[in-house]
């Protein structure tokens, strides 16, 4: 029986609200007034409810499909500009007791190079990556309960937020871990975590059981109500995605949203950001084993059908796909990107060990940081390193009310500016920096709010003579 309110996985993704709501999508596919009225609503930026948006997806009318995407690209420039926040994903651990049939470390490989950091592997690993510019991380482990315990997970946070190298800082640090207890997403949120994310891999349970076949990870209802716990433990910034491939799109992306719905309707606030990765070749796992594999357009669609009904939730996308493909999505939705990741354990500090086959994933987006940057600048977006929110307190609700009300932008802007500065200072290559300079000069004048105009200048200024860290 479906009920967003329930607490119960299989009642907030009630598989045969799902069915449903793609039997209305299918019907309604060519139905131009309810296809119009959602887009009027969609114009409100107040969002899109699952069967709203499963619509649009479906919808195949090519002058309505490419005012679906006008509307995502405005939306997109409403909400985040043209900036794009870099972040990269910190390998800590490929020890992993579960089964998951696309990663590579599941336990049943017994060839792939297993790696754990030492402390003093995190303290080399984060100084390659500040040395690149990076400000903000997404760390990554498997779930092994012996050699991974949160323990471990608590021990690296600290040492990665005490590392301070030249100019270098992470300021931030998303976790992606195994779904676990209330008591350790407390724990999590007390060790000064940034967004606690984790991929549902597939809403549909018979495949989420057959795709987990063992190891913790096979309980769906443990894993589906993670964020659940997660928010009673006090994090109140959780990232959703679904691995594409997997499963039908169509039915994944209409449970991503229930799932959002969910915890809006719960907890009255919803996803802080969703990833849309793809699956991706790795050790022993070919893409092509799996048949529901998506298009590059389907993949553009999904991302603007999101855009447009959840407005305010950041959407990632990683160097799982192309520069070409990511360079199609970022007007249409995407607000955050990788850039220069390595996906082995230890495959910053030793790049060669990316050929020991310790990755999770190809990455199919090869290009340092700084060609990454460069492009983006080239392509007129602002690359940003802001971390400011969350060290100013702005989580959760209180985030939330800020970003729907569209005050946020009076900060996101000159913190772009800012962050951008300093990664120029410390970090860029001669043709980046050029390129980064005209742009900042270009874009202060885009500050409405004079006062704050010349507060940034100011601070621009101070960054150039050495002085760092300022943040609206
Ligand atoms: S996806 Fe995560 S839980 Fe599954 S095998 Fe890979 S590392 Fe382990
Ligand atoms: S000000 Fe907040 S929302 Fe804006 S880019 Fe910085 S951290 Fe993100």
């Amino acid at each position: 029986m479906y009920d967003p309110k329930s607490m119960k996985a299989t009642e907030f993704i009630d598989h045969f609200e799902v069915l449903d709501t793609l039997e209305y999508a299918r019907k309604n596919s060519s139905n131009v007034p309810l296809i119009n009225s959602i887009l009027e609503k969609a114009r409100l930026r107040q969002g899109l409810n699952h069967r709203e948006a499963a619509v649009l997806l479906d919808c195949e009318l090519p002058e309505k499909n490419e005012e679906i995407f006008n509307l995502a690209r405005q939306i997109k420039q409403d909400f985040y500009g043209n900036r794009i926040v870099m972040f990269a994903p910190l390998y800590l651990s490929n020890y992993c007791i579960n089964s998951c049939l696309y990663c590579p470390y599941h336990q049943k490989n017994k060839h792939i190079a297993r790696k754990k950091l030492s402390q003093q592997d995190i303290i080399r690993e984060v100084t390659a990556l500040q040395d690149m510019g990076h400000k903000r991380l997404a760390l990554e482990a498997g779930e092994h309960p012996k050699m991974n315990p949160l323990e471990y997970i608590l021990e690296s946070i600290q040492t990665i937020y005490s590392i301070k190298h030249r100019n270098g800082a992470i300021r931030r640090v998303n976790v992606n871990i195994a779904a676990t207890t209330v008591d350790d997403y407390r724990r999590l949120k007390e060790a000064g975590i940034g967004t606690y994310i984790l991929f549902q891999e597939t809403y549909h349970k018979k495949s989420y059981e057959e795709l987990h076949p063992a190891g913790p990870k096979h309980d769906y209802s443990w894993h589906t109500e993670a964020m659940d716990r997660a928010m009673e433990g006090g994090i109140d910034d959780v990232g959703l995605g679904v691995l594409f491939g997997l499963e039908l799109f169509r039915y994944e992306f209409a449970a991503l949203l229930m799932h959002g719905e969910h915890l809006e309707a719960v907890h009255g606030v919803g996803p802080h950001t969703i990833s849309v990765p793809r699956v991706r070749a790795a050790d022993d796992i070919d893409p092509d084993q799996f048949a529901n594999g998506i298009s590059d357009d389907q993949f553009a669609k999904i991302v603007a059908c999101i855009r447009l009904s959840v407005p305010y939730t950041g959407m990632i996308v990683s160097t799982r796909e192309s520069k070409d493909c990511r360079e199609r999505v970022l007007d249409l939705g995407i607000s955050q990107i990788s850039g220069g990741s390595r996906t082995s354990v230890g495959g910053y500090y030793e790049p060669e060990a990316q050929d020991e086959d310790s990755r999770q994933f190809e990455v199919s987006d090869n290009r340092s940081l700084d060609e990454v940057i460069n492009w983006l600048m080239k392509l007129g977006h602002i690359p940003s390193f802001c971390t400011a929110c969350y060290r100013e307190g702005r989580t959760g609700d209180r985030f939330m009310a800020l970003c729907k009300s569209g005050k946020i932008l009076n900060c996101c802007h000159p913190n772009a500016l800012m962050t951008l500065k300093e990664y120029i200072m410390d970090y860029a290559s001669p043709t980046t920096a050029d390129l980064g300079n005209a742009l900042i000069d270009e874009e202060i004048d885009h500050v409405p709010n004079l006062k704050i105009r010349s507060l940034v200048a100011e601070h621009l200024k101070a960054i150039q003579h050495g002085a760092r860290d300022f943040r609206l």
